[in-house]
């Protein structure tokens, strides 16, 4: 088991476009396994592979969450290079993020969703999730794409939080995961990061 250190708000490695995978080597594996250690150990309902560090278009999404009765571990779900196709409704729920810890607020999002995916051998599936589990999909590509989940707070909202905000990207915040500081990343895109998100 390989525990990773998560990425805090501020960190520029939050705020850039992870690139889409179009092989899947032994390291990758490692790396996702890694990624699904991490998600369970930090008690996260998903993970994007940017909040480790890594610039692949990869999440994986915890399945027990919605499984009251689940006494056992159930498989991770890993998805390659998702990309929402359809959205309908909308409701609003109190989110979360493993790099926003003690952050909880009200965002609006797709109540039901259709995404296509890759699996770990690089197979095109399509999947249609809704409620929760749609939330938390859209949420890790969200940070697939350099957004977090405070975008989609009003600005008085975000406003509020400022403090909360500074606080973390310093590194002062409690959690029982290991974290990281990125403190040297700019408070916003320069060209060169924009230039090296899309390449
Ligand atoms: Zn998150």
């Amino acid at each position: 088991m390989r525990i990773l250190p998560i990425y805090l708000y501020g960190s520029a490695v939050l705020r850039t476009r992870a690139q889409e995978v179009t092989r899947v080597t032994e390291t990758l594996k490692k790396q996702i396994s890694a990624m699904v250690d991490t998600m369970f150990t930090a008690d996260g309902v998903g993970l994007a592979a940017n909040q480790v560090g890594l610039l692949k278009r990869v999440i994986v999404i915890n399945p027990c969450e919605e499984d009251d009765n689940g006494q056992e571990r159930l498989e991770a779900l890993v998805l390659l290079n998702p990309e929402v196709v359809e959205q309908k409704g909308k409701f609003k729920m109190k989110e979360g993020c493993l790099s926003l810890p003690d952050i909880r607020e009200d965002v609006t999002r797709a109540e039901c969703i259709t995404i296509r995916f890759q699996d770990l051998e690089l197979n095109s599936l399509t999947l249609e999730a809704d409620g929760l589990t749609a939330r938390v999909l859209l949420h890790e590509i969200d940070h697939l794409n350099g957004v977090m989940f405070v975008d989609h707070l009003s600005l008085a909202r975000r406003a509020l939080l400022r403090g909360k905000l500074r606080s973390i990207s310093r590194g002062k915040c409690e959690t029982e995961y290991p974290v990281v500081a990125d403190k040297s990343a700019p408070r916003k895109k320069t060209a060169a990061q924009k230039k090296k998100g899309l390449r």
